[in-house]
């Protein structure tokens, strides 16, 4: 297994990878974090499937929303705490925390969708793998089975081995979650 895309990003740069993807890392921490990406294959694999994905997720589905009556609800709280002296200070640090919420729930929802993703793609190789191994005992088995003109069985074996694997390539791609659509 020394496909990149399937370990990860160094956990490190995870959520800066995400960051940098969005133009939200500040000047210097963004300089560093490409040249980190300049340097580590698994982090430009990650970068790159990421951003992959992002496009299709974007082009996809809407963005995840809050209900229509959250910002209401805010409000009214805001409007609640009626702190004549530091209520400024008060609804700039609630409005704050609100920015921020929408913003972790954005990345989270991607970060998940990548990473079960990237869950699929592991399953259907392990079933590959799989299916490769028991090709290569039908082969082992073909001399006592045939007479030694084996080429139908071989055929059979190979047309299930790849049955298997495109079943498990069509279940990972329905699998591949879209936590937009529900949330
Ligand atoms: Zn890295």
């Amino acid at each position: 297994m020394n496909d990149p895309t399937l370990i990860g990003p160094c956990p490190e740069y995870e959520h800066d990878l995400v960051d940098l993807h969005d133009g939200e890392l500040p000047p210097e921490r963004a300089a560093s974090v490409r040249l980190h990406l300049a340097h580590c294959a698994r982090c430009a694999a990650w970068a790159a499937g990421f951003a992959a994905i992002d496009a299709r997720l974007a082009a996809g589905i809407t963005a995840p929303a809050l209900s229509p009556a959250f910002d209401a609800r805010l409000r009214e709280r805001i409007a609640a705490l009626r702190g004549p002296a530091d209520r400024g200070d008060l609804r700039t640090r609630l409005e704050r925390e609100h920015t921020a919420l929408v913003h972790s729930l954005r990345s989270g929802a991607r970060l998940r969708a990548v990473l079960g993703a990237a869950g699929s793609v592991a399953t259907t190789l392990g079933v590959l793998l799989a299916s490769r191994r028991l090709l290569e005992q039908g082969i082992d088995l073909l001399p006592t089975l045939t007479d030694g003109s084996g080429h139908p069985l071989v055929l059979g074996a190979t047309a299930a081995a790849i049955s298997a694997a495109a079943l498990a390539w069509s279940i990972a791609r329905g699998g591949l979650p879209l936590p937009g659509l529900k949330r």
